[in-house]
């Protein structure tokens, strides 16, 4: 963005118009006004197009002042009877202009608006919307919109019909951006690029689901005629963006499809003797992924898959059994995890597994010391190593892995670099490795096949039997005392307790408990006698390492933990967890903590304890957290409360959609767009034809520069 940037528009050479034409060009924008324009996201007529409305006022029908209501918003058509300005105390100016119709009269009035007075001659028909207030019993619109219907001549710059008298948009504005202005120019651009419409869907699909064109798109979400027209409007441009998205996703996916994969044989010895070892059987959904994901391996093409399973379905299990199932055909797999604390105790859990089967199992992290990891190295390029756990580290250029098969992402979301970490794993092999994300986050379906919608889904949806509820409750700071005491007898029965803070130390001016503090108070009043232990994202690899492992044992009954622990930790002997001030977390990352309990045979408790008067909305979220334990059910809310953009950090993904659309309301739109854009490459797979050819041009001439993915 670059506001200073010059041109000048020399009068008599107009410069073609469009959607990349710079704002500047449109009539009433100066330089100043293109300045504040840009902090909206604002430089060309484009952006200023796709700044759709945030709402609207209906104000298409008039009501009658006599039966005008208090605290309402209403539109008003009168005639002006009289208009005066006079100074307040204050020494600002107060306009009151009153309007009648044959029922009643109105009082319009604004506070230093004296520059209105000339235009509002007696006798002239004014249309105004506001919200009704009645004084002394008479109503009253503050600093209404208004419009008024006979200026012909007049130096206001009117456009009969856009601010009241119809469906009326709003938009979001910033400081030296006005309601009245912004809409003026929004139509001013709408009138100029009639005609003029770049159409970025083929014919075919805007017959079959009945689009209106894109201009006619564009004018009908920012002055719609009515609500049906407005949805019309709506729905197309929802398409628009999801399509986008889906036809890249479904490009990237045909062109993986087209890869051959290492074709694998059947399951053999080691896959089932780790069932046939383990201490319970396998639920029904895991079978049914392993079943998916083993006929991928099978079928000689690359797998991409991703596994969905809410937080303690199971998911590390079924990692295993596929990396087995590669190990057993003599090739080698890795399994990723996102942090440092879950790929050590992946490590640890993996290995004692494996140790029976004769597998072999590295860890490798940011921290492992460098003779250790000079070692792993070799063992792995010689192919020693069967199964390398480990952190990003695991995709240094110096990693060889000879013979691997299978690459594993878990709880990929949290790394910011999704394609990355994919594609390095996938990189360097002549035949694709097989590559399965896993994701706890029990993403929204429809959002999800806009995520990941370049790879095949497995749903894990089934729970392990026997798990039982956890019981979540919301204490205030002054009842802490009932708390350590339920969490002093669960240690006493021989449980274990998460404690967590938001932040690790306290920072001046912010009064919320810091891990570190409080670890201290803890450990002396609280739990005197008690093995207490600290872990946060700031200490060394190998001091977490041993605080984990140490908790994992048994050794550590009460860990003062930040979010560190947030994903993927497993010990299913805690049953307790206190999360203090929980309105600091999001919905999602609640559920993926408190998932660290309720993963055994005991019954679990969680306490949300809250050492401040929350607001209303923050008081309602953790109420729904504290009523809901289905990772979808907090899921959605999370998206409904916070929007895509901020839920599922889609802005970091640079995703171009989601100006419009909404993946919750649009489900059914994803699905449509999903199935039309693999049609579309089935027939077309180059987009060299005239579908693909209206589709490549139109996309990029519509959303330009909101097109960061690359295909393939
Ligand atoms: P997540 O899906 O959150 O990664 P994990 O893989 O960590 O879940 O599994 C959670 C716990 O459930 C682990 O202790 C694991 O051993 C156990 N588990 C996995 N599958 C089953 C099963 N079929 N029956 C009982 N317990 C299981
Ligand atoms: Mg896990």
């Amino acid at each position: 963005m670059n506001p200073a940037r010059k041109f000048t528009a020399r009068p008599g050479q107009a410069p073609p118009f469009g959607l990349d034409t710079p704002v500047q060009f449109l009539k009433s924008v100066g330089p100043a006004r293109a300045r504040a324009l840009t902090r909206l996201g604002i430089e060309t007529v484009g952006d200023l197009l796709a700044h759709y409305p945030r709402r609207y006022f209906d104000r298409s029908s008039t009501v009658p002042i006599g039966r005008l209501g208090p605290g309402a918003e209403a539109t008003v058509l009168g005639e002006v009877l009289t208009c005066s300005d006079r100074r307040t105390r204050r020494g600002g100016s107060l306009l009151t202009v009153t309007l009648g119709d044959d029922t009643g009269v109105l009082f319009c009035v604004w506070f230093n608006q004296k520059f209105l007075l000339k235009q509002f001659r007696p006798g002239r028909k004014v249309m105004a919307s506001g919200v009704v207030q009645f004084h002394g019993g008479r109503p009253q619109l503050a600093h209404p919109d208004f419009e008024i219907l006979d200026t012909a001549g007049d130096d206001q710059e009117a456009s009969p019909g856009l601010h009241t008298g119809r469906m009326v948009p709003v938009y979001g504005l910033t400081a030296g951006v006005g309601q009245h202005w912004l809409r003026n120019l929004v139509h001013q651009a709408l009138t100029r690029m009639e005609g003029l419409h770049v159409e970025p869907l083929p014919a075919g699909i805007r017959r079959r689901h009945q689009f209106p064109g894109r201009a006619e798109a564009l004018a009908g979400i920012h002055f719609p005629a009515d609500a049906q027209s407005r949805e019309q409007a709506r729905r197309r441009l929802v398409y628009e963006e999801l399509f986008t998205i889906q036809l890249l996703m479904a490009l990237r996916r045909e062109n993986r499809r087209a890869q051959a994969g290492l074709r694998l044989a059947k399951p053999g010895d080691l896959t089932r003797r780790l069932v046939d070892g383990l201490p319970f059987a396998l639920t029904g959904a895991q079978r049914r992924v392993l079943a998916e994901i083993l006929a991928d391996m099978r079928s000689g093409r690359a797998m991409h898959r991703l596994l969905q399973g809410d937080v303690g379905s199971g998911k590390t299990l079924v990692a295993l059994v596929a990396a087995l199932f590669v190990i057993e055909q003599g090739h080698q797999a890795v399994i990723m995890a996102p942090t440092e604390v879950l790929a050590r105790q992946h490590g640890v859990s993996l290995t004692r597994l494996c140790g029976p089967l004769g597998v072999s199992v590295e860890t490798l992290t940011g921290s492992t010391p460098s003779a250790e990891r000079r070692a792993i190295l070799a063992g792995v390029a010689a192919g020693e190593i069967d199964l390398l756990v480990g952190t990003h580290a695991v995709i240094q250029d110096d990693v060889h892995i000879p013979r691997l098969a299978l690459a594993v992402i878990d709880e990929q979301h949290r790394f910011g670099v999704r394609q990355r970490s994919r594609s390095a794993l996938a990189a360097d092999k002549d035949a694709p490795v097989h590559v399965m994300v896993m994701s706890a986050t029990p993403i929204p379906r429809s959002l999800s096949l806009t995520l990941y919608g370049d790879l095949d889904l497995s749903l894990i949806d089934e729970m392990p039997a026997g798990r039982l509820p956890i019981e979540t409750a919301i204490v205030r700071e002054k009842d802490e005392a009932a708390v350590w005491d339920a969490c002093r007898r669960e240690v006493g029965a021989g449980r274990q307790v998460y404690v967590i803070y938001p932040v690790i130390e306290e920072t001046e001016g912010q009064d919320l408990k810091a891990a570190t503090v409080e670890f201290e108070r803890l450990r002396q009043d609280v739990f005197p006698g008690v093995r207490v232990e600290l872990l946060h994202g700031r200490m060394k690899g190998r001091e977490k390492d041993a605080v984990m492992t140490e908790f994992s044992s048994g050794a550590i009954q009460v860990l003062v933990a930040t979010t560190v622990v947030e994903v993927g930790v497993d010990v299913p002997n805690a049953t307790a967890m206190v999360i203090h001030n929980p309105e600091r977390f999001g919905l999602a990352q609640l559920h993926q903590l408190r998932g660290r309990i309720g993963r055994g045979a005991h019954a679990s408790r969680c306490w949300l304890l809250c050492d401040r008067y929350l607001a209303e909305e923050s008081f309602a979220r953790i109420r729904f957290f504290a009523e809901n334990s289905d990772g979808f059910a907090l899921a959605e809310e999370d998206l409904r409360l916070r929007g895509p953009g901020d839920a599922w950090g889609l802005r970091q993904h640079g995703a171009p959609g989601f100006r419009l659309a909404n993946p919750l309301r649009d489900g059914e739109l994803v699905r449509l767009c999903r199935e039309d854009a693999r049609a579309l490459l089935e027939r077309d797979p180059t987009l060299d034809g005239p579908e693909g050819g209206i589709v490549r041009r139109g996309l990029a001439a519509a959303f330009g520069k909101y097109l960061p993915v690359q295909a393939g």
